[in-house]
């Protein structure tokens, strides 16, 4: 497989609207939607030096976690497919069948995938569930749900180099916190960046995001917060509200918002502005991660 043509830095546009003029805020959309149909957003930047790692190694097989509808592994899968990497999904729960269309994607770009009882799964960093991985799958460099390791920490704190606007504040979602562990490192002084949790009771991920950057850069650093108001139930919940926002998104600008992540983050961000938290003048970058 050839390497894929790969759009970096990631557009940044401007988004112009009422609501943010009326405050007298701008806002820039990082489009990492855009990096590649396949490679979207973050989950190329957390993979990037985990692929040039494995292969230093001499590995030539990826295995990773994650639920049926998760991105990092359909991510996973690609990236196996033209990086020529094998690769195996472990799944949370019980075999699909008929395979939904994530996981139908992943089998299509050669991903090998088997499942995990939900007891297990809980259990899949302990030492005897990889033994068993390693003894099925053999000598294979292991991702971690989600993909946030060290390595993917780094990838990501190279996005705000990319932005070429000058900004104060840097928005983005939050799952597992390693695409904030690494976009925080790489503000600079008097920026900030705001993780927006998509999960209910987010509240653990200051803790994670603290762990991420420690593991990756010796520290913590840069100034970052965490808001939890913004998660619509939980993670892969939705609300009518969330759903006018979509649509009202769509109207306006002409772009379909991920629903688990990017439209929770934008929602949050358009709230806050509506408040005032953000002062008159205020640059402000939403990263669009999916
Ligand atoms: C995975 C994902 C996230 C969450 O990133 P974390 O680094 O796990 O916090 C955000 N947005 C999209 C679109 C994703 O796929």
């Amino acid at each position: 497989m050839p390497a894929p043509a790969l759009r970096l830095p990631s557009p940044l546009a401007e988004l112009h609207d009422d609501r943010l003029r009326r405050r007298d805020i701008r806002l820039y959309l990082k489009r990492d939607d855009l990096i590649h149909p396949e490679l979207i957003g973050n989950k190329w930047r957390k993979l990037r030096y985990n692929l040039d790692a494995a292969r230093d190694a001499g590995h030539t097989r990826l295995l990773t976690f994650g639920g049926a509808f998760s991105n990092h592994i359909t991510a996973t899968a690609a990236a196996g497919y033209y990086f020529d990497f094998e690769t195996v999904g472990v799944i949370r729960g019980e075999p699909h069948t008929p395979l939904n269309d994530s996981l139908t994607f992943a089998v299509s770009r050669g991903m090998k995938i088997t499942y995990l009882d939900r007891q297990t799964y809980r259990r899949k960093t302990e030492p005897d569930v990889i033994a068993g991985l390693r003894e099925s799958f053999g000598d294979v460099y292991i991702l971690p749900e989600g993909g946030s390791n060290a390595l993917a920490v780094q990838g990501c704190a190279e996005l705000p180099g990319e932005i070429a606007a000058d900004f104060d504040v840097l928005c983005c979602a939050c799952g597992t916190g390693g695409t904030l562990a690494g976009v925080a490192h790489g503000l600079t002084s008097g920026q900030r960046a705001i993780g927006f949790s998509v999960l209910k009771n987010g509240d653990f991920l200051a803790e994670d995001v603290t762990q991420l950057q420690c593991s990756a850069f010796g520290q913590v650093g840069g100034n970052w917060t965490i808001n939890t108001e913004f998660h619509f139930g939980g993670f892969a919940k939705r609300t009518p509200a969330l759903d006018d926002f979509i649509a009202d998104f769509r109207a306006r600008h002409g772009i379909q918002l991920d629903w688990v992540y990017v439209a929770k983050m934008l929602y949050g961000v358009f709230a806050l502005v509506e408040r005032g938290a953000f002062a008159p003048g205020s640059r402000l970058v939403a990263v669009i991660t999916g």
